[in-house]
């Protein structure tokens, strides 16, 4: 097992492109930690780098205090689980499944041993004399995990493995994947795009966003303390809404309506310093239906429902809010990438309600704003303020 460490880790292609800048983390031994953020945001790069399989321009890479950063691949002891699974078509899966420690010429008694420990394991036991024409996708995976897993390597880094999936599988192979890490308690480290695999999955989830780390946290801190508007819009599903707010005679005025500061937003935002135009931000969990009155306290606010979304445990309640959405570069980045198109740069907000809502369709509804979950952010260096 091992612990890894990026030191001011910087990846500079040939043309000039920098896809990692300057990137500290340190993950723990065992430690189960996801790289996620949009397409080109330079996880596979970090991964790459981690795995050897490509250089590291500036910075020191650690693997168990060892500086590997000239180390070739197979020197590191890591085993590598990508996307398109790297099956050999002509072999059979217990052949699939041995062939790295065929490799490294370990005798035949222990990889038989080992491959029928993994298959076990990943429940492929009836499947070892086929080839991997003859499996479905997640049993193809599922093998590329057991070459991986019979090495018994210090880590494992996976990247997007199971993008191939079908939704439904993908869900399956997700919790198979998370019992396996724990059993094993290997170091992995996981890039995925899916920011609900990433919170999921992982101890700790590092967003990147345009090869820079954005926050570093347990899925937790992330989604209830984002550091910025980007990873405020990127984690979480519905997103959280965004609307243009300005600070006027204590009072917050958006689009939904006038809030009165709570001690908090007081106090983030009365300093001299702070921006009086700011965006403020409420997860779709953060209104309630006022006439239910479970509330917490906060101000009403009250809106006309354009579309109703009833999930039988709770209700997806969509709204206008006038004044247009609320603008900043990373909320169009969120919008613009293909995964996140449900973000805040709409001027559509979603409420989650209690299931028992009265709220219908073209009719008005109250809402109550927790302003203990608002957050709010500075338009221009993206910053949460709160
Ligand atoms: P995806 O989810 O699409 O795989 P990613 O976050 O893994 O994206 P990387 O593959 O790490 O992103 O790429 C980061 C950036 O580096 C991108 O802008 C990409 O275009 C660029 N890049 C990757 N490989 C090279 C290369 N060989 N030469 C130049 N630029 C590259």
């Amino acid at each position: 097992m091992a612990e890894i460490v990026l030191e001011a880790v910087t990846k500079r292609f040939p043309d000039g492109s920098v896809a990692v800048k300057d990137v500290d983390l340190a993950i723990a031994d065992g430690e189960f930690v996801i790289l996620v953020g949009p397409s080109g945001c330079g996880k596979s790069t970090t991964l790459n780098m981690i795995a050897g399989l490509e250089d590291i321009t500036e910075g020191t890479l650690r693997i168990d205090d060892r500086v590997v950063n000239d180390l070739a691949p197979k020197e590191r002891d890591i085993a590598m689980v990508f996307q398109s699974y790297a099956l050999y078509p002509h072999m059979s899966v217990r052949e699939n499944m041995g062939f790295p420690l065929r490799l490294a010429k370990v005798d035949k008694a222990t990889v038989d041993r080992k491959v029928e420990e993994a298959a076990r394991v990943l429940d492929l036991t009836g499947f070892l004399d086929r080839k991997p024409a003859h499996l479905s996708g997640g049993q193809r995976q599922r093998v590329a995990m057991g070459r991986a897993i019979v090495r018994d390597p210090k880590a494992f880094l996976m990247d997007e493995p199971l993008s191939n999936l079908d939704a439904k599988l993908r869900v399956q192979m997700r919790t198979q994947i998370s019992r396996l890490q724990r059993s094993l308690g290997t170091t992995t480290v996981y890039v995925t795009h899916d920011q609900v695999e990433a919170m999921t999955l992982g101890d700790r989830v590092v967003v990147m966003r345009q090869g820079v780390i954005q926050q570093v946290g347990t899925p937790t801190e992330l989604y209830d303390m984002p550091r910025n508007l980007f990873v405020a819009g990127f984690i979480g599903s519905p997103a959280m809404n965004f609307v243009n707010a300005s600070l006027s005679g204590g009072l917050l005025r958006t689009p939904l309506g006038d809030l009165p500061l709570d001690d908090r937003m007081r106090r983030a935002l009365e300093r001299r310093d702070a921006p009086r135009e700011v965006i403020l931000g409420l997860r779709p969990e953060a209104f309630e239906d006022a006439s239910l009155a479970r509330g917490t306290g906060g101000p009403v606010v009250t809106a006309t429902v354009d579309v109703l979304e009833s999930l039988g445990s709770d209700a997806y309640v969509y709204f206008g809010a006038e004044g247009g959405p609320a603008t900043s570069a990373e909320l169009e980045e969120l919008a613009t990438d293909s995964g996140r198109r449900d973000t805040g740069a709409a001027a559509q907000i979603v409420a989650r309600l209690d299931a028992a809502t009265r709220a219908r369709e073209g009719a008005p509804v109250e809402l109550r704003v927790d302003l203990g979950k608002a957050h709010v952010f500075d338009p221009s260096t993206g910053v949460n303020l709160t």
